[in-house]
């Protein structure tokens, strides 16, 4: 089974610099990409960051360039993610998707000298539109399928190949009385787990519900996992305090993870790199079930309580 940890590397708010919620700096100590980077590189293990290049129309190319530039320089991987000043990408027509898409790689390739192979879309806002513009700039996989989230309701749990594109898409599991918590939700006026699809999220998913998970997927024959997380994965957005909790979750579950037997870490560029040279792992990961597991036990009750669903 292969794992990606996939970090979406953005501002949420505007109207707030992007440092705090990229780099999450607090009293001289970093919280945000750098201490991801670090609690990673500890076990020799490389993560995928889809960085927003977007931001930069909000605070500047050189900033957004030297996120990239940092990240790369340790080794890891930069990603396209597409948050457009304009809004969704699925609410536009293909010929502006392709010109957003294809501004977001010319400005990555000119930092790193290299073009990026993967993207998600911001909000998961993608359609077939999204997939057919990446083709047309040269991107390959796609990883904004989050079932009855994103307009791309493509695939479940399992890989795939789509006109063109390789999508990976966003892992997830149901909790169970997905019908009561639709409701729960509707009458709090928030998104209950995306009305009960829990995404395999540090922030989302319980330390025992992130190791049991693991196994849940593994049985049903899924092969290709993406844990998912922010750069602001720490910060309790809300209060905007350090959120210790999740921290220390984040540093226990790589470490469990990394001493599970079976399970291959990869990145968004490896997988590329393979798809295109390595018939008997593109197999692999395309063969895969598209199964999705139920559990209840997995969530983080801390997070029901403390925080909104984003
Ligand atoms: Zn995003």
């Amino acid at each position: 089974m292969y794992l990606l940890i996939t970090i979406d590397t953005e501002n949420p708010y505007k109207d707030t610099p992007m440092e705090d919620w990229i780099y999450c700096n607090f009293n001289g100590e970093c919280f945000g990409i750098e201490r991801i980077m670090n609690a990673l590189d500890k076990h020799g293990i490389r993560g995928t960051f889809f960085v927003d290049v977007y931001e930069r129309y909000n605070s500047g190319n050189e900033k957004i360039a030297d996120v990239c530039r940092l990240i790369d320089k340790k080794g890891h991987d930069v990603e396209l993610h597409t948050h457009p000043v304009e809004g969704n990408l699925s609410d536009m027509p293909f010929e502006k998707q392709k010109e957003i898409i294809s501004d977001g790689v010319k400005f990555i390739s000119s930092i790193l000298n290299k073009s990026p192979v993967a993207h998600r879309a911001g909000s998961y806002m993608a359609d077939l539109d999204t997939l057919k513009a990446l083709k047309e700039n040269g991107i390959l996989i796609d990883s904004s399928n989050f079932f009855e989230v994103s307009p791309l309701g493509i695939t479940k749990n399992r890989a795939i190949f789509y006109d063109g594109v390789f999508e990976i898409p966003v892992t997830y599991f149901h909790v169970p009385f997905k019908p009561i918590i639709k409701l729960i939700g509707k009458t709090l006026g928030r998104k209950i787990f995306y009305n009960g699809n829990c995404k395999y999220d540090i922030n989302w998913c319980s330390l025992s519900g992130l190791k049991s998970m693991i196994e849940r997927y593994r049985r049903a024959d899924v092969r290709i996992v993406n844990l998912f997380m922010h750069s602001f994965s720490f910060i309790d957005e809300e209060s905007q305090f350090i959120n210790i909790h999740d921290l220390n979750k984040f540093e226990e579950v790589i470490a469990y993870l990394k001493n599970l037997e079976g399970i291959n870490f990869i990145t968004m560029r490896e997988a590329a790199t393979r798809f295109q040279s390595d018939l008997s792992f593109k197999k692999y990961i395309l063969n895969g079930n598209d199964k999705v597991p139920l559990s209840l036990f997995g969530v983080d009750l801390h997070k029901f309580i403390r925080r909104k669903y984003v």
